[in-house]
């Protein structure tokens, strides 16, 4: 059903939700791309896009020039398909044979772990009368999902006339591609060119995560597989800065209760904390329910009015509290964010990771499905996704087949 969305009127109301900044997404999208030397760009869209929404923010990727997706389980490729989304995705994690059925009948691209699994999707691919695309994960020292060459080349070589398949790409993953130290990917990297020198006629070779584009870009090579630097946050401290990317989601609330509280009386449970003076705190809606960790409390801020805001008491699972005694004139409804910019003051995904003892990754994905997502371009909302309703079409998809998803 097509459906105008007027400005802030489809999700006005929400008590806390997501901006997610397509234009700064097309700017990592591109900034990523140039930096990979000429490579293909894959969209890693896993764990519902980081916690972005996973069919908006494909959709806005490829539009924007990435060239595939990625996604860690069928059900994340199924997502995608029903959204009318047509880009090849790769299925990076395992596949159960019992799934081989639903990959092809989807036209995902699986990562084979075993002869059983190959012939189960080559079967499949030949009732169907298709050619399906697969990919080998070489172990080159993560030790979770690759296969070591011993294992892999026999696999690779009986793979290779099978009817129905197409044993398209070769890839592996770095363990410490963020870390200032190189050798061990470099190590990794030897092992994975000694296996790929010996199946030329794979044709896409992909080892490179965020980390590896921004800090060994030359080692691009067919293929890079982009996920944390889309959504504009670098993987580590040490990682290379230069390329300049923008962060994509801002989570914000309103307030919804001002309380002026006197000395000596507390907040949330546990009574954790005391006013020590005449105080007014403001009520969040959004607690660690909407993905907002309860290890922030007592030490996290949030900014109203340009201002920090120290989060006070306990984070419950729908509401938090912030001291704002000092934010002159505050007022209920006032704008509060929690992970973005307001004004000259930004709490960044980052920040709010280290604070809760975890990784940016983490603090995005973690962001709950009831929290709406507002996506919006040149400052103007083109889709909303909420729990009830799906992200509406963008008029612009870059000859994308696509028609609204209604599961
Ligand atoms: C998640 C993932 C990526 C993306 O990593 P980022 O650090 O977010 O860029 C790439 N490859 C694989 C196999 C992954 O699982």
């Amino acid at each position: 059903m097509e459906r105008p969305i007027e400005e802030e009127s489809a999700w006005l109301g929400r008590p806390v939700w997501a901006d997610i900044d397509l234009d700064a997404l097309e700017h990592n999208v591109r900034e990523l791309k140039r930096q990979a030397c000429g490579a293909l760009l894959m969209a890693i869209v896993k764990a519902n896009a980081y916690g972005h929404g996973a069919t908006g923010i494909a959709r806005a990727a490829l539009a924007a020039g990435a060239d595939r997706l990625g996604v860690v389980c069928v059900d994340e490729g199924e997502e995608l398909r029903r959204a009318g989304i047509t880009a090849p995705i790769l299925v990076m994690g395992h596949t159960p044979v019992s799934q081989a059925e639903r990959a092809v009948a989807l036209d995902l691209t699986t990562t084979v772990g075993s002869h059983h699994f190959a012939e189960a999707v080559a079967q499949r691919a030949i009732e169907r009368g298709v050619t399906i695309r697969v990919h080998l994960k070489v172990e080159t020292g993560l030790n979770r999902y690759g296969l070591p060459p011993e294992q892999l080349l026999p696999l690779a070589e009986s793979m290779r006339h099978l009817p129905g398949l197409d044993v398209e790409g070769l890839w592996t993953h770095f363990a410490t591609g963020d870390e200032p130290d190189k050798g061990y990917v470099q190590r990794q990297f030897r092992a994975f060119t000694a296996v790929a020198d010996q199946l030329p006629w794979i044709r896409l070779r992909h080892v490179a995560n965020t980390a590896t584009v921004l800090d060994m870009p030359e080692l691009s090579l067919d293929m890079v597989r982009v996920g944390i630097g889309l959504y504009g946050c670098y993987p580590s401290e040490d990682v290379d800065r230069g390329t300049l990317l923008r962060p994509v989601m801002s989570l914000k609330s309103r307030v919804a209760r001002l309380r002026r509280l006197d000395p000596g009386e507390s907040v949330s449970y546990g009574c954790t904390w005391t006013a020590a003076r005449p105080s007014v705190v403001a009520l969040l809606m959004c607690g660690y329910g909407d993905g907002l960790r309860r290890t922030l409390s007592n030490k996290g801020s949030v900014l109203v009015r340009g201002r920090r805001a120290p989060i006070v008491g306990r984070i419950a699972m729908d509401m938090c509290v912030a001291d704002a005694t000092d934010i002159p004139y505050v007022a209920l409804d006032d704008e509060v964010v929690i992970i973005g910019r307001q004004r000259d003051d930004e709490i960044s995904a980052e920040e709010v990771a280290r604070l809760s003892d975890t990784i940016s990754y983490e603090t995005l994905t973690g962001i709950t499905a009831r929290v709406p997502r507002v996506y919006r371009r040149g400052g103007r909302i083109t889709a909303v996704q909420t729990l009830v309703e799906a992200p509406a079409e963008e008029s612009a998809t870059a000859g994308l087949e696509s028609r609204p998803t209604n599961l």
